[in-house]
């Protein structure tokens, strides 16, 4: 016997927990499935030693309630886990989120009923939900990745993922620990392993670059200077490129003399975190100006480690700097000075196998007792790929994605009625500050089915048309800039057999606002409605 719902949210992190919220507002009847036993999402799941978030807690928070952001006092610049989890609980209890929404429950499948209109949904725990909206509030980055290296299960030891990580933490004393990756996770993993195991090997196979984040107390003068004039201050983050407020340049990075590009970026490297990309205009779309940015950080490499060979390895020259995603640490290039940390560089010698004692790589054997898998995440699609969503015709959204994603603004995909991406391939999502992302998808969504309701419609769809012309746009933004030079995960080249193609939209957070809120201005050109049978009937 299915469930009736009117809307039906997947994922209760920031994404699911707002849209209850808007919806409860609006009157329309909603649940949650959360996989998880708690809310939270991606912070719920990462708990590995060191998670932290790289952008600033002040503009990493819900701006949608000014009691909310008063309320709330953050203890640090850069916020740990632990505390944007409180975060995430202390919002689901001041607005009572959790009577809807079901924990431990996974959506399977879902298909779009012609005759009724509505989504049919299948979880893992045998329910069964109709709902006349389906919204996925899936997150970008929580299909954890396990690499395909043989002999994983032969391991005698434990093995751990930074993006599944135990709960009940894990004490690395004594032990001899492998850490493969060295992505943001491992990066802010490896300096806090480090200090506990009795030795740290760290097998890299692609070195990143990586930005301080001078992470330190939280300053009531500071924490104020932000309270006093929230609004203010949201608002111009919201037009920013990355939804992030900081001082962006407006110069292109050839135009000054050597002297002023290396003040501007010893400047930003005191600052501390990623800013540092906004040093000049042009980082991102010009190579020559990309090059004086990550010579720099390459000599702040040699400077920092010890050891001139492992200096080398770490430093990244295979990508220009910003193409991966930038990292930001505590002490992590430093903890290669440490005589029990060892750096195995794997693209010269890759790791062959795992074998019931260590990590097998150029032939030699890593003796370990414990290895954290810091490989990442088959990104934004593969959690919305993992339901088997069919929507008109019984089309297979796996089908319609075999080359690739292809949506309409990130937020809707042709020929899946009623059927939302919160900070879907093709919107800014990861390439920005989640949170603003999140709160823009999920108002615009909500204007969309008031509007729905208010006309007395029953179905929204994206045209085929306006889908490929925003494809078309996607890719086309994407090319301008240096962002494609790089095998990242924004490309799907961490996924072997993944289309690569690059995913986020790279327009800006702002333009990319103005572009969603015209549409919804000007009545939805691109997007078919359907007017509902019922009252067409009556
Ligand atoms: P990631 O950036 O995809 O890094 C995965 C790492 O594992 C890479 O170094 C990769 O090397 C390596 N790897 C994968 N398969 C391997 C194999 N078979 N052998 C050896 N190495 C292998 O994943 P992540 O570090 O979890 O970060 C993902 C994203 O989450 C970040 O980019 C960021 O957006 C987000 N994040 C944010 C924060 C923050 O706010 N501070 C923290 C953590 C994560 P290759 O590069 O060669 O593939």
């Amino acid at each position: 016997m299915s469930e009736r719902i009117e809307a039906l949210i997947i994922g209760a992190g920031f994404a699911g927990m707002y849209l209850l919220h808007r919806m409860r507002g609006l009157g329309i009847p909603a649940q949650a499935l959360e996989a998880g036993d708690g809310v939270g999402g991606t912070w719920y799941w990462n708990r590995y030693p060191g998670a932290r978030c790289d952008v600033e807690s002040m503009q990493y928070s819900y701006a949608f309630s000014e009691e909310l952001q008063q309320e709330w006092n953050w203890s640090e610049r850069f916020a740990g886990q632990p505390e944007i989890l409180r975060y995430a609980n202390h919002v689901a209890d001041r607005l009572d989120l959790r009577r809807d929404i079901s924990f431990k429950t996974r959506a399977t499948a879902a298909r779009f009923d012609e005759a009724s209109e509505a989504w049919e949904v299948e979880t893992d725990t045998g329910r069964r939900i109709t709902a006349r909206h389906l919204i996925l509030a899936t997150g970008c980055l929580s299909s954890a990745r396990l690499p395909d290296i043989p002999g994983i299960r032969d391991f005698a030891g434990k093995i751990y993922h930074t993006g599944q990580w135990p709960h009940e933490g894990v004490d690395f004393t004594g032990q001899r620990v492998a850490v493969i990756g060295t992505g943001s996770s491992a990066i802010q993993a490896i300096p806090v392993i480090a200090k506990e195991a009795a030795r740290l090997t760290v097998f890299q196979r692609t070195p990143n670059f990586s930005i301080p984040s001078r992470n330190g107390p939280m300053t009531a003068e500071y924490a104020q200077s932000w309270k006093q004039d929230y609004a203010k201050k949201r608002a111009a983050a919201r037009q920013m490129r990355t939804g992030i407020l900081y001082h962006l340049s407006q110069i292109p990075a050839m135009s000054v003399s050597e002297t002023e590009r290396r003040a501007e970026y010893e400047a930003r490297w005191a600052a501390g975190g990623t800013a540092f990309m906004a040093a000049f205009s042009d980082l991102l779309t010009n190579k020559e100006a990309n090059d004086t940015a990550a010579d720099f950080v390459r000599e702040k490499i040699r400077g920092l480690v010890k050891n001139p060979e492992v200096a080398e390895i770490l430093a990244p020259k295979n990508h220009p700097i910003g193409t991966k995603r930038i990292c930001v640490d505590t002490a992590y290039y430093e903890t290669f000075n440490l005589p029990h940390v060892t750096l195995v560089d794997v693209h010269k010698s890759p790791i062959t196998r795992i074998t019931s004692t260590g990590v097998e790589a150029g032939g030699q054997t890593h003796a370990v007792d414990s290895i954290v898998f810091a490989t990442g995440f088959d990104a934004m699609t593969g959690t919305i790929l993992a339901i088997d969503i069919h929507g008109r015709d019984g089309v297979s959204m796996r089908d319609v994605w075999a080359d690739g994603p292809r949506t309409h603004l990130g937020l809707m995909v042709a020929g899946f009625p009623n059927l939302f991406l919160i900070t879907g391939p093709g919107s800014p999502s990861v390439l920005s500050n989640m949170i603003v992302s999140i709160e823009q998808h999920v108002d615009w969504v909500s204007d969309a089915l008031a509007h729905l309701r208010a006309q007395g419609l029953s179905t929204m769809e994206t045209t085929l048309t306006a889908q490929e012309d925003w494809v078309a746009h996607v890719n086309e933004v994407a090319h301008r800039t240096l962002y494609p030079q790089a095998n990242s995960w924004y490309m799907g080249a961490n996924i072997p057999g993944k289309p690569q193609l690059f995913m986020p939209y790279v327009g800006g957070v702002g333009t990319y606002r103005k572009i969603c809120e015209e549409i919804a201005a000007k009545g939805y050109p691109g997007f078919s409605f359907g007017a509902a049978r019922r009252a067409a009937a009556e």
